[in-house]
């Protein structure tokens, strides 16, 4: 029982049930709540200490809520209200944080995306391997211990024609632990043009400095001769560093030295070239495949990563998610030497993959080795063509039409998708957009109505429309885009919060 207060001799505002000590007085207890049987049937689902936190959250807030109404209306705590709150947190903090959305940018290698998204038998590889034992680490033959690196380090020395490769959790790891077992002490000579920021903090002279190697710039920005090299060259030197520019284009006034010619240099001084390429593909996307040709798109002349090692880089590094179509990894290849001192590093202990991103990248490499091109995803949005693209609009377009009045133009036009995640620097393929126009809503309204959308639709902007690009919709969230301009275009006002879509 709470003692009397000695300071309060005034009348007891209990005579007036809407204040505040009254008020506060009739918020319902933890175990009140609790008891109540909606929540009893979240406890049994999601646990009693679980549930007991979000009821503590909801009192707490009612009771601010009452303290703060200094003079004003003081709200009334009302059971059901706090019910209903308590059942949405808890239903909110029991649903996943990372969930899918439809990538209707066009945007192909979309970082914040996710980048490459992955085959079905990738993912069945994985779960097949991750739901139990695998042999890693487990060298069957022999009985005895083995490496992880043989899952796929015969596949990427096929395709690349390198001597070794080693797989670690990403480029920007690649890069920094060539880095730091070449170079560390030492000096790394790379041309000013090449000092770039990859989104998300990769920078080279950043990296560079973690792996405890020296930079030394050379050249200009636009203009880097093999000279430059040259004069640079000391008996400090360790690498010369060769960084794909991914992310950006010098036009106009530039040169840079070809590899051959770094590659010259380095047999002359002794000194091993590393080659970022960033998204480095195992196919020239120029060649004809087995999806028929592309060569006709003109798209990126982005050399295979094979080619590089065939003009003499010691080394190659870049990403398994980017134009290979893969688990987020790093890939590095070349001389066995170095790849094995690489290996050697404890660094590569805390940089290493899981055995869920060999299963995925194993299955993706299979692909190429079959030169099955179509399994990648990444490649077939690639290779779609823009009547391909077209013919998909047009099969959401008439899934939207209804008779009657409709809120949504939709039109066709031509557009351009981005190959992107920083692999080839302009590089974009011709498609054909839904153009949408809403009649009351703004083009910035309908973007959020879109990412209100359960799944989100993640669509683009130009000024007063909003743009939708199939290619990089997959086939089986064609009914989920479907759906959601259909309910866009029956309104006039579309609320803020659309219904989530019938599963599909
Ligand atoms: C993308 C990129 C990286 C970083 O690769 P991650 O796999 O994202 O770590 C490094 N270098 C270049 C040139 C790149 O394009």
């Amino acid at each position: 029982m709470p003692k009397p207060n000695p300071q309060k001799g005034k009348k007891p505002s209990r005579s007036q049930p809407d204040s505040p000590p009254a008020r506060l007085r009739q918020i319902p207890s933890v175990e009140e709540l609790l008891n109540r049987p909606s929540i009893q049937a979240l406890t049994d689902k999601a646990g009693r200490k679980f549930v007991t936190a979000r009821v503590r959250v909801a009192l707490a807030r009612v009771r601010q809520q009452i303290l703060d109404a200094q003079g004003g209306a003081v709200p009334e705590p009302s059971a059901p209200v706090l019910e209903s709150e308590i059942l949405r947190a808890t239903e909110a903090a029991l649903a996943y944080s990372l969930q899918p959305v439809v990538n209707a940018t066009g945007v192909i290698l979309h970082t914040n995306l996710g980048r490459a998204p992955l085959a079905r038998e990738a993912l069945e590889h994985a779960a097949e391997i991750a739901g139990q034992y695998c042999n890693l680490e487990f060298d069957l033959a022999k009985g005895a211990r083995g490496q992880r690196d043989v899952h796929v380090s015969g596949a990427l020395e096929e395709l690349l024609g390198a001597e070794a490769a080693l797989v670690v959790n990403n480029n920007a790891a690649a890069v920094l632990i060539a880095l730091n077992t070449l170079a560390e002490g030492g000096e790394v000579i790379v041309s000013r043009g090449e000092l770039i920021e990859i989104g998300g903090s990769f920078r080279i002279p950043e990296i560079m400095q973690k792996s405890g190697a020296i930079l030394r710039e050379v050249g200009t920005t636009n203009r880097t001769r093999i000279s430059d090299y040259q004069n640079a060259v000391s008996d400090q030197t360790r690498l010369l560093l060769r960084v794909h520019p991914s992310n950006f284009r010098i036009i106009g006034f530039t040169e840079k030295p070809s590899l051959r010619e770094m590659v010259e240099l380095g047999q002359r001084t002794g000194v091993p070239i590393l080659e970022d390429l960033g998204s480095g593909c195992l196919v020239s996307l120029n060649s004809p495949g087995s999806l028929g040709s592309i060569g006709s798109l003109g798209i990126l002349g982005e050399a295979p990563a094979r080619e590089s090692l065939e003009a003499g880089a010691s080394l190659v590094s870049f990403s398994g998610d980017k134009l290979l179509g893969g688990p987020q990894a790093g890939i590095l290849a070349g001389n066995k030497e170095l790849v094995e001192r690489i290996r050697r590093n404890p660094l590569f202990r805390a940089l290493r993959v899981d055995k869920l991103t060999y299963a995925v990248l194993e299955t993706t490499l299979q692909a190429y080795l079959q030169q099955q091109y179509h399994r990648v995803p990444t490649l077939r949005m690639i290779y779609m063509t823009a009547a391909e693209v077209e013919s998909r609009a047009r099969s959401v377009m008439e899934a939207c039409t209804q008779r009657g009045k409709t809120s949504l133009q939709m039109e066709l036009t031509d557009g351009e998708s981005v190959i992107g995640g920083g692999s080839a620097p302009g590089s974009s393929l011709p498609t054909r957009l839904l153009s949408l126009h809403h009649a009351t809503l703004s083009a910035a309204t309908l973007e959020s109505r879109l990412l209100a959308w359960r799944p989100p639709i993640v669509a683009r902007v130009e000024t007063d429309r909003v743009l939708i690009d199939l290619r990089t919709v997959l086939p089986e969230q064609e009914d989920v885009l479907a759906a959601a301009l259909r309910f866009l275009a029956s309104r006039s006002t579309a609320p803020s919060r659309a219904p989530t879509a019938p599963a599909s």
